[in-house]
This record gives structure tokens, C-alpha cells and sequence, in this order.
């Protein structure tokens, strides 16, 4: 249930509410919105709670939320949640770019891209060390190692970390050596992972499942905000449709949709939502236009010889650069902030061969 403040409220009035909320065994989550104050409960509201906290000075209104995630839901939470790490904001009016390899594949491969991530304006690294795959015999990732590969290119380079965790026995080392933590679109709804991420302190992105809809990624969303993480991102990476010529269909509407149902961030993966090159120029244009908070995008100096097959979805390191400067661009006109350095190109060498 929620309880609305009045704005006024005396910082002593509000306190006395949470107080009495919580004197009953119920939890109290208090968020500023613009014209008033919102108190979300979770627990058992019993109705003589909600009678008393009606009777009290400030108190608006006590609703039922009507969906059934809680903390997820911008009812319970009206403002943005703004995620912070080191000097990069995740959810306020600065685009962030998530950029690199699907896989981490050898420490010179990551350090590179890593580099021309850097060079082109990006702030996270993106790259697999655990990789789900669909068939048994394909690479499934070079592990452990790769964490370390990523953490010190990341470090070296100045740029944080972005890796997918597959099981909820390999969430605290992943953890150990990456910023932020990446559920797959094939482990949206692996409660146990989804649990396990509630307990840790890192950002979390959440993937969509590729048949799943706003709701049960809300729901999913939930299951780690309810364990006691605020931190997580929603992300957009395509759904599965009648439509065979892309891999997936990226489903522009989530950006809003989300953005309207829920304060989490929302960030767009047009790699994976499109599965084609020569569309994620376009689609990562339409994501921010769309009001995207960041994106995810696949970036290799060799493509062709990727290791997992998403090299066919990964741009060229002079492509991506060239995106990033038009999001600059782009950026200003939807209110976000987005600033590329000045690099010379010589500094992509690596070209598109088509
Ligand atoms: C990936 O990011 O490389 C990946 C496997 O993504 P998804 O879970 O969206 O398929
Ligand atoms: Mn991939």
C-alpha cells in the first residue's frame, strides 16, 4: 500500500508516520515526488493501520498499489532512481554507453576494444565471460579468467565493467572483479539468480526475456529489489516475433512504457535487438530518441573471427565511434548529456571491411 504526504509535512510528521508503520512490522520506503511525499508499505497492512495513519496530520490518502510489483512500480517510487557509480550517473540526464565485445576472448582482444571504447566516448565495458549458449557445443566463455581480463582492461583504460552472471554460485566473484552485473535474456526468470542478486551491493541489468512481458520483467525486477538491492536497470534487448529477417524484434515502446510503469532505469540493446550490423545505427538513434538512458552495444576489431557468432550483430570500432558522435548530437534534443572526446580518427584504425 502507499500513503501520500503532503509536500509541507514537517520532517517531525513525516517521521512520526514511518515510525508507526514500521512499529507494526511493516516496511517503510519513503520517496520525494514532486508535489508530495510517497510512503510505500510492504508487509501486512492490517486495516486499523490503515484507519490510524488516515487520522494523522499530513497524510493525503492510503491506496492499495494496483500492480503487482511494489517497488518497482514509479506508484510506489514517483522519481527517477539515478544509479551512481564512481563518476557515471545511470538514470539521469546523462546518456551512458555500454560498449564491446560479446565475448571476452584473450586479454590483448579486450584491452583493445576496451581502448577504442574509451577513445570513442563510452563509459562501461561490456564483454561475456560466462556465455549462455544455445547449443551445449558452442564456446561457452573462458570463465574466471576472463573476469580478471576484463577487470584490468576496465581499470587500465578508465572505464567501468558490465558482465553476465548465470548461476547464483557465481554472482559473488562476479561481483569481485565487475561493476555492474548482467542477467540474460534467458535468465530473467531464474529466481534463485534473481534472489541471490538481491543480496549483493552491485548494479544489476536486467535483461528482458525474449517472450517476456513488461510485467514479468517488473516481477523480476522486483524479486532483487525485494532482497535489498535498489539498484537495478532494465534493459530492452528484443523480443521474439513472426518476423524472421532480424534476430529479434527491438521493441521500442518498452523504452516509454518502462520508463512510465516503473523509476528504474531503462537502457536498450540494439545488438541483440536487431541481430544485424547494419541496423543498430539506426535502432540506437531510435532507443535515445525514444528516451533510453543508456545503451548496450556490440563492438569487435574482428567480427568475422568473434568467438561467439554474434559478430555479425558487432560493429566496427570505426562505426562505433562514428554512432557516438552522432549521439552527442542526438543527445541534447531529448534533454540527456552526452560528450565524446575529441579523438583523432586515426585512433579507429580498425575499419569496417564493407
Ligand atoms: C549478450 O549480451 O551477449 C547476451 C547473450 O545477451 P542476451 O541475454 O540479450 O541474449
Ligand atoms: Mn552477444
Amino acid at each position: 500500500m502507499i500513503i501520500h504526504v503532503c509536500k509541507q509535512t514537517s520532517q517531525e510528521q513525516l517521521n512520526q508516520i514511518v515510525e508507526l508503520v514500521q512499529q507494526e512490522g511493516v516496511q517503510a520506503h519513503v520517496s520525494h515526488a514532486t508535489d508530495r511525499i510517497v510512503v510505500g508499505m510492504i508487509g501486512s497492512v492490517k486495516p486499523d493501520l490503515v484507519e490510524r495513519l488516515q487520522q494523522m496530520n499530513g497524510v493525503q490518502s492510503v491506496n492499495k498499489v494496483s500492480k503487482s510489483y511494489k517497488l518497482a512500480s514509479r506508484e510506489f517510487h514517483p522519481e527517477n532512481t539515478v544509479i551512481r557509480i564512481g563518476d557515471v550517473n545511470i538514470g539521469g540526464g546523462e546518456l551512458v554507453v555500454m560498449g564491446g565485445p560479446c565475448a571476452v576472448e584473450s586479454p590483448q582482444q579486450i584491452d583493445e576494444i576496451a581502448r577504442l571504447v574509451k577513445a570513442a566516448g563510452g563509459q562501461v565495458l561490456r564483454g561475456g565471460a560466462f556465455k549462455p549458449r544455445t547449443g551445449p557445443y558452442s564456446f561457452q566463455g573462458v570463465g574466471v579468467e576472463g573476469l580478471i581480463m576484463m577487470a584490468e582492461a576496465g581499470k587500465k583504460h578508465g572505464l567501468l565493467t558490465i558482465t553476465e552472471v548465470m548461476t547464483p554460485e557465481y554472482v559473488d566473484i562476479c561481483a569481485e572483479y565487475a561493476d555492474i552485473l548482467q542477467v540474460g535474456t534467458r535468465n530473467m526468470q531464474n529466481f534463485d539468480l534473481l534472489r541471490k542478486l538481491g543480496e549483493i551491493r552491485k548494479p544489476v541489468l536486467l535483461k528482458r526475456g525474449f517472450s517476456a512481458t513488461y510485467d514479468e520483467l517488473l516481477n523480476a525486477a522486483e524479486y532483487i529489489l525485494a532482497g535489498g538491492n535498489p539498484d537495478v536497470m532494465l534493459c530492452e534487448r528484443g523480443i521474439r516475433t513472426f518476423e524472421s529477417y532480424t534476430r529479434n524484434t527491438l521493441d521500442l515502446s518498452a523504452i516509454p512504457v518502462l520508463q512510465q510503469l516503473s523509476h528504474l532505469p531503462v537502457i536498450s540493446d540494439p545488438s541483440h535487438g536487431t541481430g544485424r550490423r547494419e541496423l543498430v545505427e539506426p535502432m540506437t538513434r531510435a532507443s535515445v530518441a525514444a528516451g533510453a538512458d543508456g545503451l548496450i552495444i556490440e563492438m569487435h576489431t574482428d567480427p568475422d573471427n568473434s568467438m561467439t557468432g554474434d559478430g555479425v550483430q558487432s560493429l566496427f570500432p570505426d562505426q562505433f565511434a562514428h554512432l557516438l558522435r552522432q549521439l552527442e548530437q542526438l543527445s541534447p534534443i531529448i534533454g540527456k548529456s552526452f560528450n565524446t572526446p575529441k579523438a583523432p580518427a586515426e585512433q579507429f584504425a580498425v575499419s569496417a571491411q564493407s
